[in-house]
């Protein structure tokens, strides 16, 4: 199924509204379809992928998944020793 077209007509002339966030790992944009009518909602689950500070900076908690994050998972390991290549 495509996120950007309607679950019923295919048509991607889709409108959305803002998000809800469940608080239970997932959130929610309503959806209205303006070539068919549908309506409905539109779900993603949320994956915890770390934290940050304050400042913006990350801190390395980040879950790897299947090995295709490792290298934003390097980057952000380099950003927290402060080895971002500004030497
Ligand atoms: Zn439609």
């Amino acid at each position: 199924m495509n996120e950007d077209k309607c679950p019923k007509c295919g048509s991607e002339k889709l409108k959305y509204g803002s998000c809800e966030h469940t608080g239970m790992g997932q959130l929610y944009y309503p959806v209205d379809c303006e070539d068919c009518g549908f309506t409905g909602k539109q779900w993603y689950a949320l994956m915890f992928s770390g934290f940050t500070d304050d400042k913006g900076n990350d801190i390395v908690a980040i879950v790897l998944k299947e090995g295709k994050d490792v290298v934003k998972v390097h980057d952000a390991i380099a950003n927290a020793l402060g080895e971002t290549g500004e030497t």
